[in-house]
């Protein structure tokens, strides 16, 4: 199968241009970073497929940035959607449904002693910052490098290339003094943040860190980044935020605080998380939760203030009830961890059998494909990678029908749907473009 023209997508591109800035509404989905051109606009999703407006199927590696690991429209969350629009979509009023959704987070997810409900990651990271500078009085914040904590100002601080640079800030519109508020370190480097701690341990109010990386492929904490991490930030008198937007209920039912291959729970849990994406089923949610004592700066209990309309709307609660209530079936995650297990083997068979660099980092069922021949631990080795190859990759897979994000640093995210054919089906595709691009 060959997809080569898409024209109501262009059609539809072109039309954009002329209302929405850039013809998209998230920077992510255009096509700068592979070459440019029109996104293609899609009409339906369903299962592991998506069908564009030119009436072509896709499967879907996307999974919408990763809330849809359930699969598109399942039949247990369209219902729990359909049903709580029946019954009025938003209130300004507390419900009982938000108890539950809060129930199910921090019965699988132990540092959580309380919560509150938002609309999206972005909200739930910053408000994690305000709170964690209110309960130590400190202004400072480290992050690592190459993670992505949404789009507040604080973390949207450039990547600085050594341990302990100040940050830059990574867009315009943010002021230079809030941006030096803002240390950044590489990611799984001990060292790095010692430095920075000792430097200005006295003025940071946080460490925050992706504790599984999702935003530069999927990276793993190195064995001990994460207790060393927590020791070394706990010992300056910070606190631990992690953010587990992208993490949490992706690689098992629970978050990267909880998988099973940390060796030590207790010694590697934040003291605050954020939460979004997966939690709400594909309707727009975010989360912050944390110790009891913590939480407690928050209002009406505290002097942190963090207030939303829409947050916790009866719909978004809803549908994250629903899909994770799919993920608590027996077998789902084991489902996604085999059939990512064989496409990444079939990736890396055909890639090496043309002659292309490539190297997979899988977790469980996600994975990222970095066109280079060495590991891929920090942001500076994910951006050592081939972006034409990776490009070039992108589009021949695309035109085959197969669905990736459109940026080398995205992940491949498998969901409940995807089956055997759908795998054997992507290696056919992965073959073929590596032939061409070999
Ligand atoms: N944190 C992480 C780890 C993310 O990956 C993202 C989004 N990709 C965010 C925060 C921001 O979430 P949102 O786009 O819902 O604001």
């Amino acid at each position: 199968m060959s997809i080569n023209s898409r024209p109501r997508s262009e059609a539809l591109y072109q039309e954009a241009l002329q209302h929405i800035v850039g013809g998209v509404n998230s920077p992510s989905r255009s096509f700068k970073a592979v070459g440019g051109g029109a996104p293609v606009f899609m009409k339906r999703a369903e299962g592991a497929y998506f069908w564009d407006v030119d009436g072509n199927r896709y499967v879907d590696y996307l999974a919408a940035y990763g809330p849809i690991i359930a699969g598109h429209a399942h039949p247990h969350i369209t219902e729990a959607l359909t049903r709580a629009a029946a019954n009025g979509t938003l209130y300004g009023t507390p419900t009982e449904l938000e108890i539950e959704l809060a129930r199910k987070l921090k019965s699988s997810i132990p540092s959580l002693d309380k919560v509150r409900f938002v609309n999206s990651g972005t909200e739930a990271v910053m408000t994690t910052i305000r709170v964690a500078r209110a309960y130590t009085g400190r202004n400072k914040i480290i992050k690592f490098a190459g993670c992505y904590h949404g789009h507040s100002d604080l973390v949207l601080v450039a990547a600085g290339s050594g341990p302990s640079t100040l940050g830059i800030p990574d867009s315009a519109g943010i002021p230079i003094s809030i941006a030096q508020e803002v240390i950044t370190v590489p990611f799984n480097d001990l060292d790095g943040l010692k430095l920075a701690l000792e430097r200005y341990g006295d003025d940071v109010a946080a460490v925050m860190v992706e504790p599984i990386v999702g935003n530069f492929g999927m990276v793993m904490p190195k064995p001990g980044f994460l207790e060393g991490l927590c020791r070394m930030t706990r010992d300056a008198g910070a606190l631990v935020i992690y953010d587990e937007v992208i993490s949490a209920f992706r690689f098992h039912y629970g978050s990267a605080q909880t998988f099973h291959e940390f060796a030590d729970q207790a010694a590697i849990e934040p003291d605050l998380t954020a939460l979004g994406k997966i939690i709400g089923g594909g309707l727009p949610i975010g989360a912050y939760g944390g110790r009891k004592t913590i939480m407690e700066q928050v209002a009406p209990l505290g002097p942190a203030y963090q207030a939303g309309t829409m947050a916790g709307n009866p719909a978004s609660v809803a549908t994250g009830i629903a899909c994770l209530e799919v993920l608590e079936q027996p077998g789902v995650y084991e489902q996604m961890d085999a059939l990512a297990a064989r496409l990444t083997e079939g990736l890396e068979q055909s890639a090496e059998r043309h002659g292309i660099p490539l190297t997979v980092n899988r977790i469980r069922g996600s994975f990222s494909t970095h066109f280079c021949s060495h590991p891929v631990t920090n942001y500076d080795e994910a951006q050592d990678t081939d972006g034409e190859q990776f490009a070039a990759f992108f589009r021949h897979m695309l035109d085959q029908g197969v669905c990736l994000a459109p940026s080398k640093y995205e992940a491949w995210f498998l969901t409940v749907a995807h089956t055997e054919e759908d795998i054997a089906f992507t290696l056919e595709a992965a073959d073929r473009a590596f032939k061409v691009m070999a």
